[in-house]
């Protein structure tokens, strides 16, 4: 595997290039869009390597090995978000330590996020998970549920909900994932006319991030394309 000082660095630029390109051919600006990098199962000095190529956005999944990283970094810079599965016994942390949480997929879940947010910080940032096809992982609201949870979601307190948030099967076939991706765009634009302003469609990933820039994602999650291989779960 590639790995050295400079393995990092070249693959960031390649997919800043990416980014801007796809965005120009779209009509958009490739600078609203914000990369997480999916820092999940990879080595603190990689976060740390990412920080000096002018990464502040990460994302991670498991609560235990995120804290810990967030206790060894200390760096105010950063942008935490949740993108896990998450457990009610596991709100409480969420709601202290992140910035964002991308996958509220229940009422109850968000209540808790919004009873433990601390007062002290800014509202907690919440896009809502919709699934959007069958054999997606067991996340997710289902698109006819979706109007009640973000009207009951934007009435909470201490938390701000930006948008939403899919992750469809994977598929080689760009028109297969831009359906997708338009799909969840199409429910954010009924959902932000129907009154709750949203703005935030966190879509795509290191296999097509492309394609939901096309469709207009805000926020791209982007793992193993910038990192390499994960390690085991930690
Ligand atoms: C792991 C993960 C990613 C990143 O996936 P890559 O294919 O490595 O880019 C993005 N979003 C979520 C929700 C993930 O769990």
């Amino acid at each position: 595997m590639l790995t050295g000082p400079q393995f990092l660095p070249t693959r960031l630029e390649k997919i800043r290039a990416r980014v801007a390109q796809t965005a120009l051919a779209a009509g958009r600006q490739g600078t609203e869009i914000v990369l997480i990098a999916v820092s999940k199962g990879q080595p603190l000095e990689r976060l740390a390597e990412a920080r000096r190529c002018g990464l502040s956005d990460f994302g991670e999944n498991y609560l235990q090995e995120a804290l810990a990283k967030m206790d060894a970094m200390q760096d105010p810079g950063v942008t935490w978000h949740f993108i896990g599965r998450l457990q009610s016994n596991k709100t409480r942390s969420v709601a202290e330590r992140f910035d964002w949480v991308h996958t509220v997929d229940e009422l109850k879940i968000a209540q808790r996020l919004a009873a433990q947010r601390p007062s002290s910080a800014p509202p907690l940032n919440v896009c809502l998970q919709v699934r959007l096809a069958e054999e997606v992982s067991k996340g997710g609201v289902l698109p006819a549920d979706l109007p009640a949870l973000a009207q009951a979601v934007h009435a909470l307190p201490r938390l701000r909900l930006r948008g939403l948030m899919c992750l469809p099967p994977p598929s080689p076939d760009p028109a297969i994932q831009r359906g997708y991706f338009a799909e969840l765009r199409t429910l954010h634009d009924r959902i932000s006319g129907s009154g709750i302003p949203l703005g935030a469609l966190s879509m795509g990933m290191s296999e097509d991030f492309e394609s939901a820039i096309w469709e207009g994602a805000t926020h791209i999650r982007v793992g193993t394309a910038l990192f390499g291989s994960r390690g085991p779960r930690s």
